[in-house]
């Protein structure tokens, strides 16, 4: 087989139909410019934690704009609060802040739970 440099993942697939988007929701209206990402990964590609370990906050926010809140609590311990990432995002995002509302918002639903 020909080594391009790269490799294609198989095409991932899930139903978010049952999913709970009611943080989602509560995430748009404490950080409106949540909204305008593009999931370009810029975020990623310049995080402080990334340099250290395998922390990837665009995986985390995209999961968590599906509703798909496990783990994404003891992923973003990873983070430092460093902003770096907000500086760079072409899309304007306050990625530092979106990044406090989520550890709030998926630490009430542990304490429910
Ligand atoms: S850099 Fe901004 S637009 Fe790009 S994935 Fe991150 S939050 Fe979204
Ligand atoms: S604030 Fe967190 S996610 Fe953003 S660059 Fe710093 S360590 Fe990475």
């Amino acid at each position: 087989m020909v080594d391009f440099g790269f490799n294609i993942k198989k095409a991932r697939s899930f139903n978010m139909s049952n999913n709970d988007f009611s943080k989602v929701k509560m995430m748009f209206e404490a950080v409106p410019s949540y909204r305008l990402c593009i999931s370009c990964g810029g975020c990623t590609a310049t995080c402080s934690a990334r340099q250290f370990t395998n922390f990837d906050i665009r995986k985390v926010h995209n999961s968590f704009s599906r509703g798909l809140y496990v783990n994404l609590d003891k992923e973003l311990q990873k983070c430092m609060l460093c902003g770096k990432c907000t500086l760079i995002c072409p899309r304007g995002v306050n990625l530092r802040s979106l990044i406090i509302e989520m550890r709030q918002l998926l630490n009430s639903q542990s304490e429910t739970l």
